[in-house]
């Protein structure tokens, strides 16, 4: 347990405060001239200049590239149980249009850095509320910022899902479990949009559920009126209910995950369609798009929803190849006038280079291709403009010529 007293200072190098003084909220351990005080990792700091002036008030984590992450820029501000309260119920408030809309019972209330609360991320399914706590900064923070969750949003549950291999960077093991309320459910059923779905939170992926793509799925009704429509990289079939909800004619999922495609199977019932002609395939979707294209197989919408081909900047090249085989093949699918829904939720590829990508794909399958719409991450998932850091997740619709 993290105390509330700023228990030491961090000394910045001459010519390393700007990104701070705009407000950027990481501190890397280059920038660092000297620690004093002799804080622990997950105490309180203050952020000074080369000639002693307050900058900003964080947490520390010497174990950690990102030495610290700021809370504040304002010397009053206590980071108390206060603080979080304070904090958490003004990303809460931004969520309004989203809380208000009774057929939408899933969102993110906390998107961590982007909502001004670094490594902290809350997803709300309904009634209970599943976080995840990705420093130690918040780990050691848990009791106030747990209290402040029950206190706001009075929640059936706090769950933790932290078992996420970025905490071992802070040197935290993984960790899932109740941190707060009524035993949790197998399986919950939220909303998103009027349509029903099946979210098994204590083990599914993320927290349960890719709310990033709500305002995305949407879309499809405007594109599946009687279409045969691939959804790759299924998961529980968020594209499919929404394609299946315009009349689609036909829908195959792709996951390599036997239970996504079984919840998948369940979504698709729980919203009366099961008399949509289904075929769920497990495997690999590189190979299963293949043997399609060797069948002579053809779509008139595909989804391409990969997860994080690279997680670091130095996987990007060859997360590209692979996003580009995979837009490659799901082109060479697609009739003419079809539909591609192609996303890439990889921070380090940035929309510039995923379009980049996705044109060199449309060269090497010999096809010409119009963008329709270009997607991002839904409302709840904002991004700071100190943080760009926080823009991961991109998309296009394109209308195959
Ligand atoms: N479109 C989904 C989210 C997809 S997440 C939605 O809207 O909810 C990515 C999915 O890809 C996961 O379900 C994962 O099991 C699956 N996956 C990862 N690698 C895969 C591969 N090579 N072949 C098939 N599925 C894969």
């Amino acid at each position: 347990m993290s105390s509330d007293r700023v228990s030491g200072l961090v000394i910045l190098q001459r010519g390393r405060s700007k990104p701070v003084q705009q407000r950027h909220p990481w501190i890397f351990s280059g920038a660092i001239d000297r620690i004093e005080g002799d804080p622990a990792d997950g105490d309180l700091v203050d952020v000074r200049d080369a000639g002693r002036n307050f900058l900003a008030r964080g947490y520390i984590n010497q174990r950690s590239q990102i030495v610290v992450r700021i809370l504040s820029w304002d010397q009053d501000e206590q980071i108390d149980a206060q603080f979080w309260r304070e904090r958490i119920r003004r990303a809460d408030d931004t969520r309004g249009a989203l809380a208000a809309n009774v057929g939408t019972t899933a969102y993110r209330v906390v998107h961590a850095e982007s909502d001004y609360l670094p490594g902290l991320i809350v997803d709300r399914y309904g009634d209970w509320l599943v976080v995840q706590l990705l420093t130690l900064g918040v780990a050691s923070r848990q009791a106030p910022i747990v209290e402040a969750l029950v206190e706001l949003l009075s929640p059936r549950g706090v769950y933790e899902r932290s078992d996420v291999d970025v905490r071992g960077k802070e040197g935290l093991g993984r960790r899932n479990g109740l941190l707060w309320g009524d035993e949790a459910p197998e399986i919950t059923t939220v909303l998103e949009n009027g349509w029903g779905f099946l979210v098994d939170f204590q083990r599914g992926h993320k927290t349960g559920f890719y709310l990033d793509q709500r305002e995305n799925r949407a879309l499809m009704p405007f594109h599946c009126g009687g279409a045969d429509v691939l959804d790759a990289f299924a998961y529980s079939g968020g594209f499919s209910v929404y394609a299946a909800s315009a009349g689609a004619k036909s829908l195959t999922l792709v996951d390599s995950s036997a239970q996504a495609l079984e919840l998948a199977g369940r979504n698709l019932a729980l919203n009366g369609f099961s008399n949509c002609t289904t075929d769920c395939v497990e495997g690999d979707v590189f190979s299963v798009l293949r043997g399609f294209r060797s069948q002579g197989r053809l779509f008139d919408v595909i989804v391409l929803d990969p997860p994080k081909f690279a997680h670091t900047t130095r996987e990007v090249q060859r997360a590209s190849r692979a996003y580009k085989d995979a837009n490659l093949l799901a082109m060479q699918l697609l009739h003419p006038g079809g539909r591609l829904f192609t996303f890439s939720c990889s921070g380090g590829v940035s929309p510039d280079l995923f379009q980049k990508i996705v044109f060199g794909a449309a060269l090497d399958a010999q096809r010409d291709a119009q963008i329709i719409r270009t997607l991002s991450q839904g409302i709840d998932h904002p991004v700071a403009l100190t943080f760009p850091e926080g823009a991961y997740l991109k998309g296009l619709v394109l209308r195959l010529v």
